[in-house]
């Protein structure tokens, strides 16, 4: 990546402590290890790797009124201000990064907007998995499943985003909970591709 990572790294560790609680902040520094790690696999820019799980989740305490007036300015589609900050933070999130924390490597900010959802299986960069993965999989994670999700994921990549995606589609459904299209999208897309 650059010279002065560690410079970058350190100030933006601070920003982000500075802006989420501390259980949120610690899923933030676990998901840069976990990020790492998986980027050591695949043969990834750990640097780069680091500093997206780092900032992953940068501005999901913002409130409501922050992501709408956001959505306005960064000029997103408005049709963004029907979901809520599980979509928002990602999506919506990316420009509080660019903005506040000045990071404008265009595959980090890719990162952060489909960490939640996941894309398409040709649009999903080895980062863009290796974020999506580490947020599922960092060490703080205990749900039933995470262990083999874990070592599916350490034997493939693709594989681990396709557990995740079947995974996270099955619990909100269960819950009866709304899923944003793009969920859908990138599951039916890795079902598709996998098969
Ligand atoms: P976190 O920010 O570290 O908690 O993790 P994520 O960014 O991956 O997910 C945030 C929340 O969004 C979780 O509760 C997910 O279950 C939820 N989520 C993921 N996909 C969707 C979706 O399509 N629709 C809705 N409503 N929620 C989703
Ligand atoms: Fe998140
Ligand atoms: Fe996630
Ligand atoms: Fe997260």
């Amino acid at each position: 990546m650059t010279e002065n990572f560690e410079e970058i790294y350190q100030a933006a560790k601070k920003q982000v402590k500075a802006h989420l609680s501390t259980h949120r902040y610690e899923h933030c520094l676990r998901v840069s290890d976990y990020a790492v790690k998986l980027a050591k696999q695949n043969n990834l820019d750990e640097q780069q790797a680091a500093l997206a799980g780092l900032v992953h989740d940068y501005a999901k305490e913002r409130s409501e009124a922050d992501f709408l007036e956001k959505i306005d300015e960064a000029k997103l589609p408005k049709s963004l201000k029907a979901w809520g900050n599980p979509i928002w933070h990602g999506v919506v999130g990316a420009e509080f990064v660019k903005d506040e924390l000045g990071i404008e490597d265009p595959e980090i900010l890719q990162a952060i907007r489909l960490h939640t959802t996941g894309g398409l299986h040709d649009e999903m960069t080895t980062l863009d998995k290796v974020v999506f993965m580490a947020d599922y999989l960092e060490e703080g994670r205990h749900f039933p499943g995470v262990k083999e999700a874990r070592a599916i994921t350490e034997k493939s990549l693709d594989r681990g985003v396709f557990y995740q995606l079947s995974h996270t589609l099955a619990f909100l459904a269960d819950k009866g909970q709304v899923i944003y299209p793009k969920t859908f999208d990138a599951y039916n897309d890795w079902a598709n591709y996998l098969k």
